[in-house]
């Protein structure tokens, strides 16, 4: 196994168990999620029963309380198999479950994590809003105190698995004067009075896990769903985004194995001028490039989940794994599709829809750019 040195027995038994569920229930259910852009509720709970959803959830709340270097070897695994999966397994873990984890009181931790750790409950994280996107501070979304509580105003957009949530943790301004310094967290229900979601987008792939607006008009919430300080609710959000960004690191090294898996698997198969592909140096050479590539970033995405472990700052690493991993991913599906020629085009092949899949984790949990902005902020530290 490549990278061993940052594992140890336990990882790699967890990694077996994953690794055939992945194969066995995962892999076979891929083609038709995309193409009909439903998750099957009977598969989210063969996940829930397995564990995956809690992973990052401790123990006393219904979880496993593993740490992260599981957390990235699961996310390969699954999202090897299958990137919808993916998606709902690392939102689980991190983005709407991490800020609870880490600032929740011990009455906010017993009402909602168990339910994500089973299966029951679905937690959407809304952030990103229409005129707000990387720049996440200039969010317009309110959240004015009142007698008991607080009545929020916000259009946030592009908020993944709403459709099919219970709760959502929202992030709005409580003193917007004070911009960054000034924004809150709070979990909300669904089914306040005042909340809805706008129709699910068209996307492009990560399909079956539907992302859409969601929209709160004067939605009264009690005191007791604000989470953690208030006025804290960007530093949480932020403190949550560099383990999200080690899980999408992750995914999309997984991405591109399974780009890989499909380039090796045609080209042995493919013969074009008398011998399989694969015997064509300029194609072996492209494939060692891939290869090596798909190397290189595994690497930075053990270590960077070594390092969270051991308790040290990943800000860099995190940001370095996130950067190149999704942007290496990108390019060694191209490259597998390309290897296909025109059969990579069409459906009937998997890497089609891998090389879909694989263009999402250059935007999610900051884009490439933003990667590069942290990095470049971290060099001049
Ligand atoms: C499928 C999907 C699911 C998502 N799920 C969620 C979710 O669950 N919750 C949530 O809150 N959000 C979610 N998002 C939103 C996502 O996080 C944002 O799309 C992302 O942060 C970028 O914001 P934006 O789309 O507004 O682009 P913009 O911020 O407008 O960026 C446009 C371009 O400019 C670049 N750019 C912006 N600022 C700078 C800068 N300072 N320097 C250099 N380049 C810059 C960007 O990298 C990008 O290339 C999701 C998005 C997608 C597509």
């Amino acid at each position: 196994m490549q990278g061993r040195a940052f594992f140890d027995e336990d990882h790699l038994a967890l990694l077996e168990g994953i690794e055939k569920f992945a194969e066995g229930v995962l892999a076979p259910r891929a083609a038709e999620i995309d193409e009909t852009e439903v998750f099957p509720k009977e598969l989210m709970q063969q996940i829930a029963d397995i564990g995956l959803f809690g992973m990052k959830i401790p123990e006393e709340y219904g979880g496993l309380g593993l740490d992260t270097r599981s957390y990235a070897l699961a996310l390969e695994a699954v999202n090897r198999k299958n990137s919808a999966a993916g998606i709902i397994v690392s939102q689980a873990n991190s983005l709407s479950t991490q800020a609870v984890v880490k600032f929740g009181t011990p009455e906010q931790k017993e009402a909602w994590l168990p339910g994500v750790a089973d299966g029951s409950r679905v937690i959407a994280f809304g952030l990103t809003e229409p005129g707000a996107g990387s720049d996440n501070a200039s969010m317009k979304a309110k959240a004015e105190k009142v007698d008991g509580g607080y009545i929020i105003n916000a259009q946030k957009t592009f908020i993944t698995a709403a459709p099919m949530a219970d709760n959502c943790l929202l992030f709005a301004k409580t003193a917007p004067e004070l911009g960054a310094k000034g924004i809150s967290c709070f979990m909300i229900d669904m089914d306040m009075k005042g909340v809805s979601t706008g129709k699910p987008e068209k996307k492009m792939g990560c399909r079956g896990i539907p992302v859409s607006d969601l929209i709160c008009e004067d939605v009264f919430v009690p005191e007791d769903r604000l989470i953690g300080e208030e006025n804290k609710g960007f530093t949480a959000a932020m403190k949550t985004l560099s383990i999200a960004r080690i899980g999408a690191a992750a995914s999309a090294l997984g991405i591109a194995q399974s780009a890989m898996d499909e380039a090796v698997k045609y080209t042995r198969e493919r013969v074009q001028f008398g011998k399989p592909l694969y015997k064509h140096q300029g194609l072996s050479f492209m494939m060692a490039d891939m290869e090596a590539k798909l190397r290189a970033c595994r690497l930075l995405v053990y270590q960077a989940a070594y390092k969270a472990d051991m308790g040290e700052e990943v800000n860099m690493d995190a940001s370095v794994a996130k950067y190149l991993t999704t942007e290496t991913a990108c390019e060694i599906a191209d490259k597998a599709l390309q290897l296909h020629g025109g059969y990579g085009y069409v459906q009937e092949y998997p890497i089609e829809r891998i090389y879909r899949d694989a263009r999402f984790h250059r935007l999610g949990e900051g884009t490439s750019q933003i990667q590069q902005l942290i990095i470049g902020r971290e060099l001049f530290k």
